[in-house]
């Protein structure tokens, strides 16, 4: 019994220390609500070693507070693979041409943006990134593929990706990176060829980053957080 309360305490306290220090250099909670907050207090409290040993040297405490469902405790995970079965197995039919809302994944919103691919640079470079050719739920690479590879090659009308392949702002943000594709920015009313963007990283936590592209006018038009894979200590 006294394992268990010492277990709890240590969990509790640990817990207290990352919501304190979070807010001392934030002073914000990444917009998470009262509930949300809960939930993961008390998914801490009881899970420390998982959070101390893996979650925080793996990604980092701003993940930790980023409203993702793959770190709450709602049973979302079962809903969101679901989906993506659903879409695995049976993709929607699209066209050459793709086009998705810029997202700002640090206000998780939608920006005033639309970003544009031909199909066939979207499968070139997700064969270049090699996914395997299986079905898994935390790597939509394979499954954003197969939709992709299931396009009505005739069709030169203009496809949305669907809502459930909410990774696809990564894909995207990385190939507009490449110099690849183009931004209709909604502010200025232009749309941007990739090259006539501002490619901008911010450096985040370490391994993580922000990568930002704006038009020559400063509109933000995509903000993704990526990893630094291979960091080299300067
Ligand atoms: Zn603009």
């Amino acid at each position: 019994m006294d394992i268990f309360i010492a277990y709890i305490v240590l969990g509790t306290t640990c817990t207290s220390v990352i919501f304190l220090y979070k807010y001392v250099i934030n002073r914000h909670f990444n917009r998470l609500s009262r509930d949300d907050l809960t939930q993961r207090a008390i998914g801490w409290s009881l899970l420390w070693p998982i959070l101390i040993f893996y979650s925080l040297p793996k990604i980092g405490l701003n993940t930790l507070f980023d409203k993702h469902e793959d770190f709450g405790f709602s049973g979302s995970i079962e809903k969101r693979q679901a989906e993506l079965l659903s879409l695995w197995e049976s993709p929607p039919y699209c066209s050459n041409f793709i086009e998705t809302r810029g997202y700002d994944e640090s206000a998780f919103e939608e920006l005033a943006s639309k970003l544009q691919f031909d199909a066939c640079d979207i499968r070139d470079y997700l064969n270049e990134l090699g996914p395997r050719s299986e079905f898994n739920v935390m790597n939509q690479d394979a499954i954003i593929l197969k939709w992709i590879n299931n396009r009505n090659t005739d069709s030169y009308d203009i496809s949305r990706v669907p809502e459930e392949l909410d990774r696809f702002s990564n894909t995207a943000n990385s190939l507009l990176f490449k110099g690849i594709g183009k931004a209709y920015c909604e502010e200025c009313q232009v749309e941007y060829l990739a090259n006539q963007l501002n490619c901008i990283s911010d450096k985040l936590s370490p391994g993580w980053n922000f990568k930002r592209l704006e038009c020559c006018r400063g509109h933000l038009l995509s903000k993704v957080k990526g990893i630094h894979l291979n960091c080299r200590p300067k």
